[in-house]
């Protein structure tokens, strides 16, 4: 058995800034993490045919963000892509209407225009809607208020229910009112050209990381806890729970005894989402130039509605699309090249014969992850925005969890992860930490 100060589950960007912050104040500490390399859902593929960020890919917005003081820090390349938050507009996007016509500027700036007086009044809508108010609920009531065309009410309301998808990946039925309130971002977004996992890598450098370590059950008490991985036992004084609540919620890992409330209560309130990455690499460009993405209103563009043009963050012509909420549990069990089709005959709608054949398909499979079981966390209708904080409620002092769930500002996202392992490390240490220790040296 091994005894360690304090013991870390998940070797992601949470569990690694609070291991890193821990072990850099001296603590004794080790990282259990199932997978075999760090990073969790910050993954990128490297294969001889480039790289793919196939989890995490944006910093929604750099502006006073730790996270990207941290990637400036580790001299990570970062290219702008100011899209990742469905913004209707602030960067030129091609709009294709509902029977496949590419909109005017004026027509795209209109829309832009309504989508933003819309959001206006919903947050009004949303601050004063009661308890267990779904978020297509609140766009109805918001909806009602505008004295519109019906078909300029119909682009903005499928807008919202692709927002909520694609952002969030769950259908805005069964997303709280308040599931979005946390979507602003401040300055640009970013990608990673080299790769987003150079970051947990750099984290990860100076701290005792087992990979391929399977923890089945955490035990915890007033001494203490154990973690059960089947063939190793480790002891700590305490341990940071950092895995999805996908895992947390699933037979296959046990806290004994079970989580007290209001830990409890916040988790059976959040779910895990539906949401995966279809890339396609063609070895062409046929679509729009000088556009960030491609969007199709209207039934068309139902389950395919935006591509995003990663060509130069990529290097190679590449589109990257969303199967999010219905879409994604409908073609979780289709094979790649049924889902590359069904891609491609939505890019017909709009560019015809123009459209030549991918030479690399990527779909990620995220539902399918027994480390994850979906891709982030989501507010079901009824949860409550602090559900989030809540579930990081110390237990006992000795169980502490951490990770993208837990951290209400802007949840399911790394910057979220990264602050949330910071907070651990602070509670755990007793005193405020500068996020700079982040990524100074360690220590030891
Ligand atoms: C497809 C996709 C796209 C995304 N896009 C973005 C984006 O553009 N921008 C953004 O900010 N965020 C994005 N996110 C969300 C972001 O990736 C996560 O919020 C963040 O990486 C979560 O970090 P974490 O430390 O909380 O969890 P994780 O990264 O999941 O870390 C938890 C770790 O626990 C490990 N683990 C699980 N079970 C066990 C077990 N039984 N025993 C031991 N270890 C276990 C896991 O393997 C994992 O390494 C995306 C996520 C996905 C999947």
């Amino acid at each position: 058995m091994t005894h360690v100060d304090t013991l870390v589950v998940g070797a992601g960007i949470s569990g690694l800034v609070v291991a890193r912050l821990l072990h850099r104040a001296g603590q004794r500490v080790v990282v259990l993490e199932a997978r075999d390399r760090v990073g969790g859902r910050v993954w990128t593929m490297r294969t001889a045919d480039g790289i793919l960020d196939v989890g995490a890919s944006w910093i929604h917005g750099t502006d006073d963000n730790p996270l990207a003081d941290a990637v400036h820090a580790f001299g990570m390349r970062t290219v702008e892509f100011t899209v990742g938050s469905y913004q209707p507009d602030g960067r030129p996007i091609a709009y294709y209407s509902p029977t496949g016509t590419r909109l005017s500027d004026e027509s795209a700036a209109q829309f832009g225009a309504d989508v933003h007086h819309f959001d206006e009044l919903f947050a009004a809508t949303v601050a004063k809607s009661s308890p267990g108010t779904s978020f297509g609920d609140a766009v109805e009531a918001t909806l009602t208020q505008l004295d519109w065309t019906i078909d300029r009410l119909e682009r903005v309301r499928e807008f919202l229910g692709h927002r909520a998808e694609e952002q969030l990946g769950v259908g805005k039925d069964l997303l709280d009112a308040h599931g979005l309130d946390d979507d602003a971002i401040e300055g640009d977004e970013v990608v990673f050209p080299d790769g987003y996992d150079e970051l947990a890598v750099r984290l990860a450098v100076g701290l005792d990381v087992r990979l391929e370590h399977v923890v089945r059950q955490v035990r915890w008490g007033r001494d203490g806890v154990r973690v059960d991985t089947g063939s190793w036992g480790f002891s700590a004084e305490r341990a940071v729970v950092t895995v999805p609540i996908g895992v947390l919620k699933s037979p296959t890992f046990t806290v004994e005894p079970p989580l007290p409330e209001p830990v409890s209560g916040a988790l059976e309130r959040l779910e895990m989402n539906a949401f995966e990455k279809v890339f396609l690499r063609f070895p062409t460009k046929f679509w729009d130039e000088n556009v960030y993405a491609v969007r199709q209103q209207g039934e068309a563009g139902r389950w395919w509605h935006s591509w995003y043009d990663v060509t130069m963050p990529q290097g190679r012509p590449t589109l990257l699309t969303f199967a999010a909420g219905t879409c994604a549990q409908q073609t979780r069990h289709w094979s790649d090249a049924r889902i590359a089709d069904s891609v491609l005959e939505a890019l017909r709608g709009l560019y015809g014969d123009r459209v030549v054949a991918p030479d690399r398909v990527y779909v990620t499979r995220w539902q399918d992850d027994p480390f994850s079981y979906g891709s982030y966390s989501y507010m079901t209708v009824g949860s409550r925005t602090r559900d989030h904080d809540d579930l990081a409620t110390p237990i006992g002092d000795v169980l502490h969890l951490a990770g993208e769930a837990t951290w209400t500002d802007d949840p399911a996202t790394v910057t979220a992860a990264l602050k949330s392992g910071h907070r651990a490390a602070e509670r755990i240490l007793g005193r405020s930490i500068p996020f700079g220790d982040i990524w100074s040296p360690t220590k030891r």
